[in-house]
């Protein structure tokens, strides 16, 4: 099969990462298509299945485990398991397209271990972890228990960022948008 590039974004939740990812799908040029994860959390407002994520079950979660489905899987909360199905990635890149993705630190990580030569992995870092809290409350899609469960993983994620190819800095979300942009327009015209 013809490989595409693939496009990690990776960071705590909050860091505006999500945002970023959008900003990059909205540019044709790039031709990048969205990885679509399976997840067994809840769908979260205005979420649309199959488009967001592919919510499913933790039985149907664990039987893709044990067919190993995936390219990588995380139990990124307690009980809410992330995973990039393999046929995802083949789907994509069977359009002619490069595979972008929003998923988490340890998952990005894996992805440009098992893909060194197609994988630009780029880390994005919130202000600061008080920053980061007073956005996932102003977005108040979870209570307060759930807040503190990601604050406290973000300690840990943004010790990670040195392992990434690129960081890119957060504090003005434009030129976050602009500086992931260019980041990705150089790495496929590259290896174009
Ligand atoms: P959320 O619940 O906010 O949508 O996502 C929680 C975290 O899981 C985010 O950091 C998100 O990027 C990450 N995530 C989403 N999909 C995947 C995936 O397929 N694999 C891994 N490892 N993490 C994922």
């Amino acid at each position: 099969m013809q490989k595409g590039k693939l496009l990690v974004f990776s960071a705590p939740s909050g860091s505006g990462k999500t945002t970023i990812v959008r900003h990059l799908l909205a540019q044709p040029e790039l031709n990048l298509e969205f990885s679509v994860s399976c997840t067994t959390r809840a769908l979260r407002g205005e979420e649309v299945n199959g488009k967001d994520y592919y919510f499913i079950s933790i039985e149907e979660f664990k039987k893709h485990i044990k067919a190993e489905d995936f390219v990588e899987w995380e139990e990124v909360y307690r009980d809410n398991f992330y995973g990039t199905l393999k046929s995802e990635v083949e789907r994509i890149w069977a359009m002619g397209k490069n595979v972008i993705f929003d998923i988490d630190v340890a998952g990005g990580l894996r992805i440009k271990k098992k893909f060194p030569e197609e994988t630009l992995a780029v880390f994005v870092k919130p202000p600061s972890v008080d920053e980061l809290k007073r956005r996932l409350k102003e977005r108040s899609t979870e209570s307060d228990d759930k807040i503190n469960m990601r604050i406290a993983k973000a300690h840990v994620e943004l010790a990670t960022a040195p392992q990434f190819d690129k960081i890119i800095k957060n504090y003005d979300l434009d030129e976050a948008k602009k500086e992931a942009y260019q980041l990705v327009k150089e790495f496929i015209s590259i290896s174009e």
